[in-house]
Order: structure tokens, then C-alpha cells, then sequence
């Protein structure tokens, strides 16, 4: 059998004749941040740890590849509800097999239509459910039983469903994130999933030859995926963008001196400074819009990396 390396949405839809036409779906700005916000239900809050997974599997996703979704962690009023994507955890929607676990359901818009046209569908939000009854849920970091009939992994199921928020259907292929089933244990992304990941946000970002929605920007991840061999750490920075100044956070063992080294992307030094604590606001107002590097030594001698864009 042919293995397929990823799948991307795409719908048919009949055109004024009733003919059907291919509707490119994809990746557009439907926020105000060029790209998708989330939230998240209190059923979710409420399930221990179950933010913090959705978390460590947002971020595998977007650092990857991206994608840009975003968490606004309030409830919002119901006019924003069509440009807001729901994560939540209760009842599938009704019609799932009962042996479903998580579901996906992206809404889509089309925009263009002719006698020729392909139509171009943008997803305006998606909603994503994992079910709460019946299932022992594994919300920690900690490996899961490998028993998959007594615990799954919630951060894997994450991993899963975001790969249908950002457009990708299921391969044929089991060792990928992507295969129709989740069967194991799974916290990453195979290299298939990868290439369908970056083939969705490069159709997101790339201009709308209909002019009928703005582009997604990419997500610029600052916690680096690239740990290297040094001890590498990440360091996280908000906002990011950043304008006046920004609230830093990296991880150490006790607060004490910290040398904290700013570098524009030419490799010159901009700014070093002693801090005390390891999770500190620095004042960047007096520097010019562009991309910076952030690194801060600890006594111990280690290293932690991070990007900064200052808009
Ligand atoms: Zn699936």
C-alpha cells in the first residue's frame, strides 16, 4: 500500500450549477494577532493538569512549525465566538462513534466564487472536545501506563487534534502523529507531520489572490526547540513581539546575580546587565525595531537562549 506523508484539507463544494469544485481550504488571520485564538473552557481548567498538557502540545505544534494559535485564557462574549477556538473537555458532539476520543470540527468560510474558480475556504475557528466520561485521562509529564485501555495520554490526543486545527487529515501511515488512529504514547512529531505542518502555515501566510481575508503570520516561537548539547536552556519572553519592555522567566534553582547579555542578529552586543531574579522585566524601549538574542549565564555556567523581536 501507498503510505501518504501527510493530508491536507480539502473539500468539494458545488458551484452555482451544482458542479462540484475543489475548495482549497486554509490558514488565514482571524484574530488580532494574524492568526487563531483559543480558549478554554472551566471543564478544562477543571481537569488536572489538563491546561498544562494542551500547553506542552501547542507549543511542539507552533515552535515546529509556526502555525499561528494563540491562547486567550478568557471566556469570550458570544459576538467573538465565530473568530475563537473552543478547546474543551465533556460531551463529543453528537454522531461520533462511542469509540472516539477527541474530536476537531474546523469551520470553514468560502470567499470566492466564478464560473471557473476554484473556491478558497478559510478556517475561521475549530472546536475541539475530548471526552470526559469514561476516560482516564494522563495529564502529567510523567510517562503514561503503556496500558492504553486504562489511561491515555492527554498531551498526545493534544498533539493529535492540532494537527486537524491546523488543516491536516489522517495518513495511512502509522508511525506518524497523523495516522487515523492513536494508538501509543506519542509527545512528537514525526518528520511526515512536520512537512504537512509547514505546508499548511506557508499556504496561511502566502497572499490571497482573492484579497477577501489577511494572511496568517507565522508564529515565532521563543522557547527554542534546538536544546543543543551545552545545557542549552529556554528562556520565555512576554509579549513578543515587544515594544517598551518585557517580562523574562527561565528556569534556575534559586534567584541570585544572573548576567544577561542582549545581541542583535548581527551578533553585537546591545545590552548587559546584572539581574537578580529569574523572572525579571527588562526595559528595552531605547532599541531599534529588529531581532535580538537573549542570554543569560547563570553561576553554574549555563546558558539559556532566547529570541526577541522588538516591533
Ligand atoms: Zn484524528
Amino acid at each position: 500500500m501507498k503510505k501518504v506523508r501527510f493530508a491536507a484539507y480539502n473539500t468539494f463544494y458545488p458551484d452555482s450549477g451544482g458542479v462540484d469544485k475543489r475548495k482549497i481550504v486554509r490558514l488565514a488571520d482571524w484574530n488580532e494577532n494574524r492568526g487563531y485564538n483559543l480558549y478554554y473552557t472551566n471543564e478544562l481548567k477543571n481537569l488536572t493538569g489538563g491546561v498544562a498538557a494542551f500547553e506542552r502540545a501547542l507549543n511542539t505544534w507552533r515552535c515546529a512549525t509556526n502555525i499561528n494559535f494563540v491562547v486567550i485564557d478568557t471566556t469570550p462574549p458570544s459576538y467573538l465566538l465565530p473568530f475563537r477556538c473552543r478547546i474543551h473537555y465533556g460531551a463529543l458532539p453528537a454522531g461520533v462513534p462511542t469509540s472516539t476520543k477527541a474530536t476537531t470540527t474546523p469551520t470553514f468560510d468560502a470567499c470566492a466564487n466564478g464560473p471557473n474558480a476554484v473556491f478558497l475556504g478559510y478556517m475561521e475557528n475549530f472546536d475541539m472536545v475530548f471526552k470526559s466520561s469514561g476516560i482516564n485521562w494522563h495529564t502529567a509529564t510523567s510517562m503514561p501506563t503503556l496500558n492504553w485501555n486504562t489511561e491515555l495520554d492527554f498531551e498526545s490526543f493534544a498533539l493529535h487534534e492540532l494537527g486537524h486545527a491546523g488543516l491536516l487529515r489522517h495518513t495511512n501511515n502509522g508511525d506518524d502523529l497523523m495516522y487515523y488512529r492513536v494508538e501509543e504514547y506519542k509527545r512528537e512529531l514525526e518528520a511526515n507531520d512536520l512537512e504537512g505542518g509547514i505546508y499548511e502555515k506557508d499556504l496561511g501566510i502566502s497572499n490571497d489572490p482573492n484579497n477577501c481575508t489577511t494572511p496568517m503570520s507565522p508564529y515565532l516561537c521563543t522557547n527554542s526547540t534546538d536544546e543543543g548539547d551545552q545545557g542549552w536552556k529556554f528562556i520565555k519572553v512576554v509579549p513578543n513581539p515587544i515594544s517598551e519592555q518585557f517580562y523574562i522567566e527561565f528556569e534556575c534553582e534559586s534567584n541570585r546575580d544572573f548576567q544577561i547579555t542582549i545581541l542583535a542578529i548581527d551578533g553585537q552586543m546591545v545590552l548587559q546587565n546584572q539581574i537578580v531574579r529569574c523572572r525579571d522585566v527588562i526595559d528595552f524601549k531605547n532599541f531599534e525595531p529588529g531581532v535580538y538574542i537573549v542570554k543569560i549565564l547563570t553561576n553554574a555556567g549555563i546558558v539559556h537562549y532566547g529570541k526577541i523581536i522588538k516591533g
